[in-house]
């Protein structure tokens, strides 16, 4: 980690994007993780990239960079800043026991942030572990979340509950120091370790439930409880968190959590959670339109774009949800469409790119 931070103030030092500010010696920068796990000719691999996050304060902006630089090409300085490295990429199985084998690693190499690097002006970079985004497995994995039953989002809401608008609208996503807080209220957490027991809330026996409710203050009715009730009412307390982020797995039981204080978990992935209301979107589309004429090419287009694929993927998502806007604008300049259809489109393809 220390090498690639060094690599990128470099690069960033070459290609003259910091912005120079002789008032500071020293400056922050934040950086986000990904990762993913996935095949390749029959073998897994997890895969963790590294990028800087483009900060105003920190770096040009596009038309500082052309003014400074009148005789070099326009360049957009954010893409350059962002563009991420490879960090980890090894041989794991998908299972969170093996993908936790690289934590103890992960973890060791923050350290090396204590130390900034030293940028060609003098001035001393600070990193600081920002982010974190990936789809919904990675993230659970980050978050120590469970992956399936009925609390599968970080937010905490039953899965069935986020039909309600109101619902997901009042609920905070609980940061790291929260979900260590719920995490921490009872006393399983204590049978924690890396090697030997990663989920210690898996199969616990009606008086361990009993004694974890009691500890974290929870009423329960001894009588009219069964075993279900009570294990169903120590998921809703837990929201689905199962184990401490995976960069705290490590010194868990140190009670250190300096260098992931600023660190968050994204509760969403829109390529990826948008997925389904795009293909919903293909399909259902051309039957809502009108003239025949329109639907027809509609239909064309939807021939053409997808072609027999029954499943899309995320990458395939995005790139529909682009060429569909573009394809509606083209049709709303005819004035074949009205531009409710054209905002339905661009507002997919803009949530899509939020990160
Ligand atoms: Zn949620």
């Amino acid at each position: 980690m220390k090498q690639i931070s060094e690599e990128f103030t470099k690069e960033q030092d070459n290609m003259d994007v910091f912005r120079v500010n002789t008032n500071k010696n020293k400056v922050y920068r934040h950086l986000k993780f990904w990762h993913d796990h996935s095949d390749i000719l029959n073998r897994t691999y997890f895969s963790v990239m590294v990028q800087c996050l483009y900060d105003k304060d920190l770096y040009l902006t596009n038309e500082e960079y052309a003014e400074k630089f009148p005789e070099r090409k326009s360049v957009d300085v954010q893409g350059l800043v962002e563009k991420p490295k490879m960090y980890i990429f090894g041989q794991s199985k998908s299972k969170d026991i093996d993908q936790l084998s690289y934590s103890k690693t992960r973890a060791d190499d923050l350290q090396s942030f204590e130390t900034p690097t030293i940028s060609n002006c003098k001035t001393e970079i600070h990193d600081i572990l920002r982010i974190f985004t990936g789809d919904n497995p990675a993230r659970q994995f980050e978050a120590g979340h469970k992956r399936g039953g009925n609390y599968t989002c970080l937010c905490g809401i039953m899965a069935k509950n986020h039909m309600s608008i109101d619902c997901c609208f009042r609920k905070q996503t609980p940061s790291i120091q929260e979900r260590m807080t719920i995490l921490k209220n009872g006393v399983v957490w204590k049978d924690f370790d890396m090697e030997t027991n990663i989920n210690p809330f898996n199969e616990l026996k009606k008086e361990e439930i009993e004694t974890e409710l009691d500890t974290r203050r929870i009423d329960i009715d001894h009588r009219k409880m069964n075993k279900k009730d009570l294990q169903d009412l120590l998921s809703e307390t837990l929201q689905g968190i199962q184990r401490p982020p995976a960069l705290i797995c490590p010194s868990f039981h140190s009670n250190s959590y300096k260098l992931v204080e600023n660190y968050e978990i994204s509760n969403c992935e829109p390529l990826h959670d948008i997925t389904n209301v795009v293909q919903n979107l293909l399909t259902e589309l051309p039957c809502h339109l009108e003239p025949t004429v329109v639907q027809k090419e509609y239909q064309n287009f939807f021939e053409v774009t997808i072609g027999d694929k029954n499943q899309i993927k995320g990458s395939d998502a995005r790139l529909y949800a682009v060429k569909l806007a573009h394809f509606t604008q083209t049709k709303y300049e005819d004035g074949l469409v009205n531009a409710d259809l054209v905002a339905i489109c661009n507002s997919l393809v803009e949530i899509i790119s939020i990160c």
